[in-house]
């Protein structure tokens, strides 16, 4: 079902790359039911920037956690890349996880004690590849978020803005063809969270597929596509007229020179 270079056969060109149909998630707290998702049907195109909002509470990390595999449905059918995720085994489903899906989260989630270049090279683990390459494609990743000068960095000793941007080329380091960010902003200042959607929106243009969850409609304005979520279900699914760019947003916006504070 997965071919040997980890991405499942059947990869077409602007093809559906997710297809969900009555997605519910309901979880048993004690005697309390928790309908966290109550049918969710939709369609995502490949190299689609897809933005998620809704009130908290509204079922957007369920969902995200159902899209990247890392929890299943109570009912319902999610379908990646034409495959019915709900009929993959465990191991399979790490395998999509680790090989087709780069998460970013808002806490950056980084190890403390651990260079930016391990904490990037930390999911390569798992692939069998030798120590120099995973080294080659952790600085490339380190490359691609402009951090090829903070490598040997220690979490706390980066701010902010530059943890989130190691933690997106972890996400990136197995070349994945989807990043699933869940409030990747919500602990950044404003113009540093414009500079982490200027690089998402540079990993959109090269063909990754980009979900990612936002309380704020100025960062929702990035994306292409903007879904709210209400009470576990969709209550407005549009196209943004027009994307904001987030390279221009920048030209605009003062300048807080990070390597200052350091
Ligand atoms: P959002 O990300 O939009 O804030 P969540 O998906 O985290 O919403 O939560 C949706 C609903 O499901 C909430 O009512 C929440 O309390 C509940 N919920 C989320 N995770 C769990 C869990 N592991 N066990 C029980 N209830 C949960
Ligand atoms: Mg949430």
């Amino acid at each position: 079902m997965i071919g040997p270079d980890g991405k499942s056969p059947g990869q077409t060109p602007n093809g559906h790359l997710i297809r969900i149909e009555h997605l519910a998630k309901t979880y048993q707290l004690g005697e309390v039911e928790v309908h966290a998702l109550r049918g969710i049907t939709l369609t995502i195109s490949r190299g689609d920037f897809v933005a998620i909002m809704g009130a908290s509470g509204s079922g957007k990390s369920t969902f995200m956690n159902i899209l990247g595999c890392l929890d299943k449905p109570t009912r319902g059918t999610y379908k990646l890349e034409d495959i019915d995720v709900g009929s993959l085994s465990r191991d399979e489903l790490a395998q999509i996880r680790n090989r087709n899906i780069g998460f970013v989260f808002q806490g950056f989630n980084l190890l403390s004690r651990t260079s930016a270049l391990e904490n990037v090279e930390l999911p390569l683990l798992y692939a069998s590849t030798t120590q120099k390459d995973r080294h080659q494609r952790a600085m490339r990743a380190l490359e691609t978020v402009g951090l090829s000068d903070r490598v040997r960095h220690y979490p706390n000793q980066l701010s902010g803005g530059q943890q989130q941007r190691v933690a997106i080329a972890r996400a990136l380091v197995n070349d994945p063809s989807i990043v699933l960010a869940d409030e990747p902003t919500g602990n950044l200042d404003s113009r540093t969270s414009v500079e982490v959607m200027d690089i998402f929106q540079q990993l959109n243009q090269k063909g990754i597929t980009i979900l990612l969850v936002t309380h704020e409609p100025d960062i929702a304005g990035f994306a292409k596509r903007q879904i709210v979520f209400r009470d576990g279900k969709i209550r407005s699914d549009r196209i943004t007229p027009d994307p904001r760019r987030a390279s221009e947003v920048l030209k605009e916006m003062p300048v807080i020179d990070e390597d200052d504070e350091q």
